[in-house]
């Protein structure tokens, strides 16, 4: 075959080949075109008329406006509600007014599916947090009924925490909802009436033991008061609240710094357009993310916590599976997080109070499977101090997603002004507290002697990055000297 032949066949083939993409480009456009006007149809024939009718499938559907759906039988709509829109016949949603003092202005978070309230609903997402999934596997199995209500007799905290200025700042708190554990107190008689309100903050208190404290105790070098220890086998005396996330978008956004309409884009597209509403409600400004929340521990007299005369001794803390409860040695986290404890319950014991946060943010919320690849490569690739943060960029895009300017909303729950004992050396969570007007008076980095060897890897890479230390700062040629223990020493 001629060259010029061959240039010939190679020219028609890039002509159809063209050709072929500009026709299926054709095809997309009509698909989406055709899809948007059916849906925009659809959304108008089940919203805007009460008459019955066929759909473009020839099946005669339902068109109830929302007054109607609260009188069908049956849990949920009898067709799935899609999404919802502003301005919509029917959608009234119940009043919330994030930043009111009273709680009786500021209103129930109210994010319920079920028909009756579908209308009513004022916030996108579900109670619960991340178990809002377990929860549907459970009605789909039909072990719950999609319609229980929780019986909340004899449920209310144990201890009172007190309501602050701060809950009524809308620069303060945005992440959490101030009324969360009183819902079934404030809005008793909403929930009478059937509506579905659940707490987002549940308060307890506990008995806990932990082996690190329990051997102190034992040494000698801590002692048994009767009040926060309580017993010479080192049980400890605590209160404790979870707290699932509630988020008041406008100031999530504002924290962030971005646009609320490019954060609510963003969480749309990136959980896989999860909650339309996100997009077609911009007049919803709270959303409960489907992420876990935060513990916080008690050490001491809870009512001295807004007390500027009270000492505060505050550990916060980011989940680590593989440390804080099965003891990896690659990283300092439980070690730390037991040291926090020892010194907040000190404080606790001389008068003052010990407050642990724990964060549901494993791995820097990146997630343990990111976690463990990041382990990966850096034992496969040389583990030095040098390269540290490198791997994890490498894989996750950056190195950190904790956002840790959402973090001191719990302080300001609980009143706090100011911290006598931060026990961190990261700059990110003393820059959020201090920012947000919270005053650190000491920073106490992890004593030596607590620091497993292996993990001197991320400690130096940490440091060398702005973490706080009272030591010298590693030099660029330390953090290469600075190696992990290599794989095979695993096998010795
Ligand atoms: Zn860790």
């Amino acid at each position: 075959m001629s060259e010029a032949v061959l240039a010939q066949i190679l020219a028609t083939l890039a002509d159809l080949k063209s050709n072929q993409q500009v026709l299926s480009d054709k095809v997309d456009k009509m698909q989406v075109d055709a899809a948007l006007s059916k849906d925009a149809h659809f959304l108008k024939d089940h919203y805007h008329s009460s008459a019955g009718h066929s759909d473009s499938d020839g099946d005669t559907v339902a068109t109830p406006t929302f007054e109607e759906l609260a009188t069908l039988d049956g849990v949920f709509t009898d067709k799935p509600v899609l999404t919802t829109y502003v301005g919509q016949k029917g959608v009234k949603p119940s009043k919330l007014v994030w930043g009111a003092s009273d709680p009786n202005t500021r209103g129930p978070v109210i994010v319920s599916h079920m028909a009756s309230q579908i209308n009513k609903r004022n916030a996108v997402g579900a109670y619960g947090g991340s178990y809002s999934i377990y929860r549907s596997l459970a009605v789909a199995m039909g072990d719950l009924p999609a319609d229980h209500k929780p019986n909340f007799e004899n449920t209310e905290p144990p201890i009172n925490i007190k309501q602050q200025p701060q809950w009524s700042d809308i620069s303060k708190i945005v992440s959490m909802d101030p009324f969360g554990h009183l819902t079934s107190e404030y809005y008793k008689s909403e929930i009478e009436k059937g509506m579905d309100i659940r707490p987002t903050i549940a308060i307890t208190r506990a008995h806990m033991i932990v082996p690190e404290l329990q051997a102190e105790i034992k040494a000698g070098t801590m002692h048994v008061d009767g009040k926060v220890f309580v017993s010479e086998e080192g049980e400890l005396n605590v209160h404790k609240a979870a707290v699932d996330p509630v988020w008041y978008l406008p100031g999530i956004a504002a924290r962030l710094n971005v646009e609320e309409d490019h954060l609510r884009r963003s969480l749309f597209e990136v959980t896989g357009g999860m909650y339309p509403d996100l997009i077609t409600r911009p007049d919803l400004k709270v959303f409960l993310p489907p992420i876990g929340g935060l513990t916080v521990y008690i050490f001491g007299n809870h009512e001295q916590l807004s007390d500027p005369n009270t000492r505060l001794t505050v550990r916060v803390h980011d989940e680590c599976n593989g440390s804080d409860v099965f003891g990896s040695d690659i990283c300092t986290c439980r070690p730390y997080l037991i040291y926090g404890m020892k010194e907040s319950i000190k404080e606790a014991q001389n008068g003052g109070v010990g407050l642990i946060i724990y964060f549901r943010k494993e791995g820097r919320a990146l997630g343990e499977v990111t976690k463990y690849l990041v382990y990966n490569a850096r034992k496969r690739g040389g583990d030095s101090a040098s390269k540290y943060f490198q791997r994890t960029q490498n894989i996750a895009g950056v190195k950190d997603m904790r956002f840790q300017a959402l973090m001191p909303d719990v302080l300001h729950w609980l009143g706090v002004t100011k911290i006598d004992r931060f026990m961190s050396m990261s700059n990110m969570k003393h820059d959020a507290i201090v920012d947000s007007g919270i005053k650190i008076l000491e920073r106490c980095p992890i004593p030596d002697e607590l620091i497993p060897p292996d993990s001197k890897v991320e400690m130096e890479a940490k440091i060398a990055a702005g973490y706080f230390t009272t030591g010298s700062i590693p030099r660029d040629e330390d953090l290469c000297r600075t190696v992990g223990r290599d794989w095979d020493a695993f096998h010795a």
